[in-house]
Protein backbone atom coordinates (compact mmCIF):
# COMPACT_ATOMS: atom_id res chain seq x y z
CA UNK A 1 0.00 0.00 0.00
CA UNK A 2 3.25 2.08 0.68
CA UNK A 3 3.79 2.23 -2.76
CA UNK A 4 0.57 4.54 -3.69
CA UNK A 5 1.51 6.81 -1.76
CA UNK A 6 4.75 7.44 -2.37
CA UNK A 7 4.38 9.17 -5.83
CA UNK A 8 1.51 11.80 -4.11
CA UNK A 9 4.77 12.49 -1.35
CA UNK A 10 6.68 13.16 -4.46
CA UNK A 11 4.27 14.96 -6.10
CA UNK A 12 3.74 17.07 -3.10
CA UNK A 13 7.26 17.84 -2.60
CA UNK A 14 7.73 18.84 -5.83
CA UNK A 15 5.09 21.22 -5.69
CA UNK A 16 6.10 22.82 -2.73
CA UNK A 17 9.76 23.35 -3.91
CA UNK A 18 8.41 25.13 -7.20
CA UNK A 19 5.88 27.01 -4.92
CA UNK A 20 8.41 28.94 -2.98
CA UNK A 21 10.83 29.25 -6.13
CA UNK A 22 9.90 33.15 -7.79
CA UNK A 23 7.76 34.74 -5.18
CA UNK A 24 9.47 37.32 -4.07
CA UNK A 25 6.77 40.12 -5.64
CA UNK A 26 7.05 43.29 -6.09
CA UNK A 27 7.41 45.02 -2.66
CA UNK A 28 5.14 47.83 -3.54
CA UNK A 29 1.59 48.41 -3.12
CA UNK A 30 -0.93 47.30 -5.91
CA UNK A 31 2.14 46.80 -8.10
CA UNK A 32 2.65 43.17 -9.29
CA UNK A 33 3.77 42.26 -12.19
CA UNK A 34 3.54 45.81 -13.54
CA UNK A 35 1.00 48.34 -13.38
CA UNK A 36 1.22 51.18 -15.91
CA UNK A 37 1.89 52.99 -12.30
CA UNK A 38 4.90 51.46 -11.47
CA UNK A 39 8.18 52.51 -13.61
CA UNK A 40 11.59 50.76 -12.59
CA UNK A 41 14.46 53.63 -13.24
CA UNK A 42 17.31 51.33 -12.54
CA UNK A 43 18.32 47.83 -12.24
CA UNK A 44 20.99 45.88 -10.37
CA UNK A 45 24.20 45.53 -12.14
CA UNK A 46 25.45 42.04 -11.54
CA UNK A 47 28.52 42.38 -12.69
CA UNK A 48 29.45 45.94 -11.04
CA UNK A 49 32.01 46.45 -13.75
CA UNK A 50 32.52 50.72 -14.18
CA UNK A 51 30.93 51.49 -17.68
CA UNK A 52 30.27 48.05 -18.97
CA UNK A 53 27.46 47.67 -21.00
CA UNK A 54 27.06 43.51 -20.89
CA UNK A 55 23.35 43.81 -19.96
CA UNK A 56 21.09 41.27 -17.71
CA UNK A 57 18.28 40.07 -19.37
CA UNK A 58 20.21 39.56 -22.38
CA UNK A 59 19.17 42.21 -24.13
CA UNK A 60 21.63 44.68 -25.38
CA UNK A 61 21.89 48.42 -24.23
CA UNK A 62 24.34 51.22 -25.85
CA UNK A 63 25.57 53.59 -23.53
CA UNK A 64 23.98 56.91 -24.47
CA UNK A 65 26.51 59.53 -26.93
CA UNK A 66 25.92 62.04 -24.09
CA UNK A 67 26.91 60.42 -21.21
CA UNK A 68 24.51 61.15 -19.08
CA UNK A 69 25.54 60.18 -15.41
CA UNK A 70 24.08 61.05 -12.11
CA UNK A 71 25.36 60.14 -8.80
CA UNK A 72 27.71 57.33 -10.50
CA UNK A 73 24.84 55.83 -12.02
CA UNK A 74 25.43 55.41 -16.40
CA UNK A 75 22.30 55.55 -18.38
CA UNK A 76 22.08 52.73 -21.34
CA UNK A 77 19.73 53.01 -24.46
CA UNK A 78 17.74 49.88 -25.42
CA UNK A 79 19.19 49.26 -28.82
CA UNK A 80 16.45 50.93 -31.70
CA UNK A 81 15.05 52.72 -28.90
CA UNK A 82 11.33 51.94 -27.05
CA UNK A 83 10.54 50.86 -23.53
CA UNK A 84 12.33 47.24 -21.66
CA UNK A 85 9.95 44.72 -21.73
CA UNK A 86 10.60 41.66 -20.32
CA UNK A 87 7.67 39.39 -18.97
CA UNK A 88 5.36 41.79 -17.49
CA UNK A 89 7.87 43.62 -16.73
CA UNK A 90 8.54 47.13 -18.23
CA UNK A 91 12.09 49.58 -17.37
CA UNK A 92 10.66 52.75 -19.15
CA UNK A 93 12.54 55.68 -17.58
CA UNK A 94 12.43 58.57 -19.70
CA UNK A 95 15.72 61.14 -19.11
CA UNK A 96 17.45 63.68 -20.51
CA UNK A 97 14.64 65.28 -22.79
CA UNK A 98 15.60 62.78 -25.94
CA UNK A 99 12.93 61.00 -25.72
CA UNK A 100 14.91 58.17 -25.12
CA UNK A 101 14.51 55.05 -23.01
CA UNK A 102 17.42 54.82 -20.51
CA UNK A 103 17.73 51.97 -17.77
CA UNK A 104 20.15 53.13 -15.35
CA UNK A 105 22.41 50.60 -14.04
CA UNK A 106 26.32 51.02 -14.38
CA UNK A 107 27.41 49.91 -10.46
CA UNK A 108 24.30 50.32 -9.50
CA UNK A 109 22.77 47.38 -6.38
CA UNK A 110 19.44 47.38 -6.89
CA UNK A 111 16.24 48.31 -8.49
CA UNK A 112 14.55 51.96 -7.97
CA UNK A 113 10.94 51.99 -8.39
CA UNK A 114 8.87 55.11 -8.62
CA UNK A 115 5.36 55.43 -9.37
CA UNK A 116 2.77 57.43 -10.59
CA UNK A 117 -0.93 57.94 -10.55
CA UNK A 118 -3.42 58.09 -7.54
CA UNK A 119 -1.44 56.23 -4.90
CA UNK A 120 0.66 59.10 -3.24
CA UNK A 121 3.72 57.69 -1.72
CA UNK A 122 2.86 53.81 -1.99
CA UNK A 123 3.11 51.47 0.90
CA UNK A 124 6.27 49.05 1.13
CA UNK A 125 5.93 45.68 2.10
CA UNK A 126 8.34 42.61 2.91
CA UNK A 127 9.09 40.85 -0.37
CA UNK A 128 9.14 37.42 1.94
CA UNK A 129 8.63 36.06 4.98
CA UNK A 130 12.09 36.32 6.95
CA UNK A 131 13.36 38.30 10.14
CA UNK A 132 14.73 42.06 10.78
CA UNK A 133 18.20 42.26 10.51
CA UNK A 134 19.18 46.56 9.76
CA UNK A 135 17.17 49.08 10.18
CA UNK A 136 19.23 52.72 9.48
CA UNK A 137 17.01 55.66 10.72
CA UNK A 138 19.10 57.95 8.31
CA UNK A 139 18.24 55.98 5.39
CA UNK A 140 15.06 54.61 6.14
CA UNK A 141 16.13 51.49 5.45
CA UNK A 142 14.92 47.78 6.73
CA UNK A 143 16.82 44.74 5.89
CA UNK A 144 14.88 41.28 6.18
CA UNK A 145 16.93 38.20 6.05
CA UNK A 146 15.17 35.20 4.35
CA UNK A 147 15.42 31.27 4.32
CA UNK A 148 13.87 29.97 0.90
CA UNK A 149 14.65 25.92 1.33
CA UNK A 150 17.73 26.61 2.52
CA UNK A 151 19.46 29.24 0.89
CA UNK A 152 19.66 32.71 2.60
CA UNK A 153 18.57 35.85 1.09
CA UNK A 154 18.39 39.40 2.30
CA UNK A 155 16.38 42.22 1.21
CA UNK A 156 17.01 46.40 1.75
CA UNK A 157 14.30 48.61 1.29
CA UNK A 158 15.64 51.97 1.83
CA UNK A 159 14.15 55.62 1.34
CA UNK A 160 11.29 54.69 3.79
CA UNK A 161 9.14 56.82 5.91
CA UNK A 162 6.94 55.67 8.41
CA UNK A 163 9.03 53.04 9.70
CA UNK A 164 6.32 50.57 11.97
CA UNK A 165 8.18 50.14 15.39
CA UNK A 166 7.76 47.05 15.16
CA UNK A 167 9.89 46.61 12.29
CA UNK A 168 12.94 48.76 13.26
CA UNK A 169 13.68 46.45 16.42
CA UNK A 170 16.73 43.69 14.96
CA UNK A 171 15.32 40.27 15.11
CA UNK A 172 11.73 40.86 14.87
CA UNK A 173 9.85 38.71 12.35
CA UNK A 174 7.94 39.84 9.83
CA UNK A 175 5.45 38.05 7.31
CA UNK A 176 4.87 38.36 3.87
CA UNK A 177 3.44 41.23 2.57
CA UNK A 178 3.94 42.69 6.32
CA UNK A 179 4.07 46.66 6.28
CA UNK A 180 7.37 48.27 6.26
CA UNK A 181 7.06 51.83 5.02
CA UNK A 182 6.10 53.94 2.98
CA UNK A 183 8.10 55.07 -0.26
CA UNK A 184 9.51 58.54 0.48
CA UNK A 185 12.41 60.32 -0.54
CA UNK A 186 14.12 59.80 2.96
CA UNK A 187 18.41 59.63 2.64
CA UNK A 188 21.56 61.89 4.43
CA UNK A 189 21.41 64.92 4.07
CA UNK A 190 23.98 65.37 2.22
CA UNK A 191 22.43 63.07 -0.98
CA UNK A 192 19.22 64.50 -1.55
CA UNK A 193 16.70 62.17 -3.31
CA UNK A 194 13.38 61.80 -5.43
CA UNK A 195 10.95 59.71 -3.71
CA UNK A 196 11.76 56.09 -4.93
CA UNK A 197 12.48 52.80 -3.34
CA UNK A 198 15.78 51.48 -4.00
CA UNK A 199 15.43 47.86 -3.36
CA UNK A 200 18.27 45.27 -3.11
CA UNK A 201 18.32 42.18 -2.82
CA UNK A 202 21.39 39.44 -1.92
CA UNK A 203 22.04 35.79 -1.52
CA UNK A 204 24.67 34.46 0.78
CA UNK A 205 27.32 32.52 -1.02
CA UNK A 206 30.10 29.81 0.35
CA UNK A 207 29.59 28.05 3.75
CA UNK A 208 31.89 30.34 5.72
CA UNK A 209 32.07 33.85 6.41
CA UNK A 210 29.83 36.40 5.65
CA UNK A 211 30.03 36.54 1.76
CA UNK A 212 27.11 38.02 -0.12
CA UNK A 213 26.01 38.64 -3.91
CA UNK A 214 23.59 40.93 -5.20
CA UNK A 215 20.80 39.10 -7.39
CA UNK A 216 17.98 39.84 -9.14
CA UNK A 217 14.72 38.56 -8.21
CA UNK A 218 13.23 39.66 -11.15
CA UNK A 219 15.35 38.88 -13.63
CA UNK A 220 16.10 36.10 -15.99
CA UNK A 221 18.35 33.35 -17.18
CA UNK A 222 21.13 35.50 -18.81
CA UNK A 223 22.80 34.04 -21.57
CA UNK A 224 26.29 33.66 -21.17
CA UNK A 225 28.09 31.30 -21.50
CA UNK A 226 24.87 29.98 -22.81
CA UNK A 227 21.23 30.35 -22.52
CA UNK A 228 21.62 26.65 -20.04
CA UNK A 229 24.29 27.82 -18.60
CA UNK A 230 24.24 30.53 -15.72
CA UNK A 231 26.92 32.72 -15.23
CA UNK A 232 28.34 31.79 -11.47
CA UNK A 233 29.66 35.59 -11.44
CA UNK A 234 26.04 36.81 -12.04
CA UNK A 235 23.91 34.23 -10.03
CA UNK A 236 20.31 34.20 -10.84
CA UNK A 237 17.57 34.19 -7.82
CA UNK A 238 15.09 32.70 -9.89
CA UNK A 239 15.52 29.73 -12.38
ZN1 LIG B 1 18.82 53.13 -6.28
Amino acid sequence: MKSVYLPVFVLLFSFSINSQAGTFWFPIEGHYPYSSNLKITAIPDLDRNTNSIKTRLWQKGIKNSQTITVKGLNAFTKNGGGDWDFDGVRYNDSQGGTGKKYVWYDNHNGYDFITTGLVKDPQIFSVEAGKVINYDAEYGQVGIEHNINGIIYRTYYTHMKDIPTNVQIIGSKVSKWQLLGRMSNKSKATEPVGVHLHFTTKKKVGTVGDDWVIVDPYGHKPNWPSDTTDDPNNPYLWQ
